[in-house]
């Protein structure tokens, strides 16, 4: 599909997108999720982050849809479309920041996301998963090693952030053949931006239909390795490093920073 196609069509419904092989699960952040820090994992640490990494890459089935709203409403200037002075509910105070997206009730309250998409004309919604295989590992293996469930854990983890920027890096590459640029992803439960507004990113994907992935009334995700998130498009480039703005070296004076607002 071309950009123009695939802009339209994303614009029109949900996309479903898979990476045509399955993209390789970093040992580093498996290592980084383990809570290892940037430190080197001991031999035997090691051999089971290898060993749990080749068992998920032969499981996992990586499916992702994701679809394109435009932002409205501002409160301040025409120039910068993102954010908007929301009545609150009754009874909540009005003049929080949040995003509206055209055609839908949906109003997202969240001073760090409005921070971040402020310059953004539109937004991606998307939720991605590694499949059913990895949680069924972590059942067998809770069973027979609790060291490996949790190396299985971490490696799920980094296999589902893996699909993420493989999914960033497909929409970043044909955005940009129009002119427009990405933000970094940013998802229900960081800083602000309420782990409830799963449900509306569920509704409107129809993650069910589209990706097999369902949510408790814990908000949990099934199966947990999956994700749901936002991305901003801008016509103007932050020059947004793809790991997002906690490693950026610009997140001290950028005014899109979702860092600086939480
Ligand atoms: S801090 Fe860096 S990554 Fe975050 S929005 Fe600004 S330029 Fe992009």
């Amino acid at each position: 599909m071309n950009s123009d196609r695939l802009l339209n069509a994303a614009a029109a419904g949900p996309v479903l997108w898979s990476p045509s092989q399955n993209p390789e699960i970093s040992a580093a952040e498996t290592a980084r999720y383990l809570g290892l820090g940037s430190a080197m994992p001991d031999p035997p640490v090691q051999r089971s982050i290898e060993s749990c990494i080749a068992e998920l890459g032969r499981v996992m089935e990586p499916r992702c849809v994701f679809r394109l709203y435009s932002i409205t409403g501002h409160a301040d200037t025409a120039a910068e479309p993102a954010v908007k002075n929301c009545a609150g509910p009754a009874g909540e105070p009005a003049a929080e920041t949040c995003v509206e997206l055209a055609g839908t009730q949906l109003r997202i309250r969240s001073r760090a996301l409005s921070a971040n998409l402020r310059g953004c004309s539109k937004i991606l919604l998307f939720g991605a998963t590694a499949g059913p295989g990895a949680d069924r590992l972590i059942r067998r293996a809770e069973v027979t090693s609790m060291a490996r469930a949790a190396v299985l854990q971490a490696a799920g983890a980094a296999a589902v952030e893996a699909i993420c920027d493989a999914l960033n890096r497909k929409v970043d590459g044909e955005l940009r053949k129009e002119g427009l640029f990405c933000r970094p992803r940013f998802s229900p439960g960081y800083g602000d931006f309420p782990l409830s507004y799963q449900k509306d990113i569920s509704r409107m994907l129809d993650l069910p239909k589209n990706i097999g992935v369902t949510l408790t009334d814990s908000l949990m995700m099934l199966p947990s390795k999956s994700v749901t998130a936002v991305i901003g498009i801008s016509d103007r480039s932050a020059g947004c490093p793809p790991q997002g703005c906690e490693v950026c070296d610009k997140h001290n004076e950028c005014a899109y920073s979702r860092t600086r607002a939480v």
